[in-house]
């Protein structure tokens, strides 16, 4: 690993790190902290630190409330935002244990690592390149967050329109000093929205970059008076937020999706990699669309995809080829947004795609037509499936697929779809706003 014990305590002592925020993620995807003193830093780099497994939703039961945090020490970062006077804080991102020393199977990071695991026994290692998109919004008198944006910009709109620019600017200038290597950072598509795309990592490192740099962008955004929300579609009428996942698979650091023998640049590894994703496309996206809202976005008509299939060239499809070949062979599955737990969805994705590779699935024929302009009959006639329309039916979908369900495990299935069904179950029963005007005069 890249720090030592010594290395990290050097460190925190030199830079006067007042408090550390022990720091690991829910199954739903949030990210809880528990905050320790310098003093107890030593300890909590031997895996003493306890806390109370029963206090955080989902977790376990009140008989075996006791459960362990082992940092992970690569994971040791100073925040740059807190003054120095004060003493300065850091972060460890940690694994959740039990008390007899086994991962918690609840543990989300653990999922990770055990898909990981099995890509490893298989020769590969995963690279993964996100590009989380959110809106910046105006506070009101009470601080509260509103949806009104600051600006009226546009797709690579530059300032003055841009007035988030300042936001995210700063944003873009605490993550670089966390150690992030930002590739781009531009306003999106809808007035108010921002993407920042940050370089590609190994998978668990970008779930961690992916869970540090959501936390980072709503801190820095409330220093400047902004809410920054990762919702997925908080305007009706506007694009919604999405989060692209750019991912490849390396063997002894060479990247394997490559062939320069292929017509398209293409391993067969990576075709079945393709087969794969698009065989449980449906099933993982509970996962990676996990919200009622997410399926706001998951509509026709705007920039992201409803279609199951893939294409080497146009984005209305699921999975597209970005052109880049050699080390930067990659493919983009478009569906996810930033609301997605990142260590389950890039957990299930990995899975579905060693699935492909292990059972030599081959993809459907790409579809190189815009698939929004085809007609139902077309898509009947070439078998291209849609995603579930909302999360009831995602979830449904989710249970049937047993490769799927197997990766995330009992503990994290069975909690995430009770929870699921509670949200689902709550609005369904809502009588919406949309229902009294179309309905109320009419009958
Ligand atoms: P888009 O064209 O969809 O906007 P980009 O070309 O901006 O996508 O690429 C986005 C992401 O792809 C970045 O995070 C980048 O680091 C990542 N990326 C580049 N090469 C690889 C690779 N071999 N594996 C995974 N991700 C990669
Ligand atoms: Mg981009
Ligand atoms: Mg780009
Ligand atoms: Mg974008
Ligand atoms: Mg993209």
């Amino acid at each position: 690993s890249k720090y030592s014990k010594e290395d990290i305590l050097k460190m925190a002592e030199e830079k006067n790190v007042r408090f550390i925020r022990m720091q690991f993620t829910d199954i739903l995807g949030i990210v809880k902290n528990v905050a320790i003193t310098f003093k107890q830093l030593e300890d909590a780099l031997d895996n003493k630190i306890m806390f109370d497994g029963s206090s955080i939703d989902g977790f376990t039961r009140i008989q075996e409330s006791d459960m362990y945090l082992r940092p992970d020490y690569d994971t040791f970062t100073i925040f740059p935002w807190r003054p120095e006077e004060g003493g300065a804080v850091a972060r460890l991102i940690c694994d959740v244990y039990m008390p007899d020393g086994t991962p918690f199977a609840g543990g989300p990071r653990n999922v990770l690592k055990k898909a990981l695991k099995e890509a490893e026994e298989m020769g590969y290692e995963m690279n993964v390149g996100p590009e989380p998109e959110f809106f910046l919004f105006q506070l009101d008198e009470n601080g509260e967050a509103t949806t009104k944006t600051h600006d009226n910009g546009g797709y690579f709109d530059l300032g003055p329109i841009d007035k988030g620019i300042n936001a995210r600017r700063s944003i873009v200038l605490a993550l670089e000093e966390m150690g992030f290597e930002v590739e781009a950072s531009h306003h999106e598509v809808a007035p108010g929205q921002h993407e920042i795309d940050f370089k590609y990592a190994p998978a668990l490192e970008t779930a961690d970059n992916i869970a540090t740099f959501k936390f980072v962008t709503k801190s820095i955004a409330h220093e400047h008076g902004l809410h920054a929300t990762f919702m997925p579609k908080p305007i009706f009428g506007e694009n919604g937020s999405g989060m692209h996942v750019h991912q490849s698979l390396f063997k002894d650091g060479k990247n394997v999706f490559y062939d320069e023998n292929d017509r398209l640049g293409l391993s067969k590894t990576a075709y079945h990699y393709i087969g794969g994703l698009l065989k449980h496309a449906r099933a993982i996206t509970a996962i990676t669309n996990p919200s009622i809202n997410s399926y706001k976005r998951l509509v026709p008509g705007y920039e992201a995809p409803v279609y199951v299939a893939w294409s080497s060239a146009n984005r209305s499809a699921l999975i597209r080829i970005p052109a880049a070949r050699g080390a930067g062979t990659r493919l983009e599955l478009r569906n996810p947004d930033p609301s997605a737990n990142p260590y389950l969805a890039i957990a299930v994705m990995l899975k579905a795609g060693l699935d492909g590779i292990k059972n030599e699935i081959e993809p459907p024929a790409e579809v190189l037509e815009n698939i929004y302009e085809m007609s139902a009959a077309r898509k009947e006639e070439s078998n291209i499936e849609s995603l579930p329309a909302n999360i009831d039916e995602a979830v449904g979908l989710l249970l049937e697929d047993e490769v799927i369900t197997s990766v995330l495990g009992n503990h994290v299935l069975e909690h995430f779809a009770a929870a699921k069904k509670v949200e689902w179950d709550e609005y369904r029963t809502q009588v919406s706003q949309w229902e009294l005007d179309k309905y109320l005069s009419t009958f």
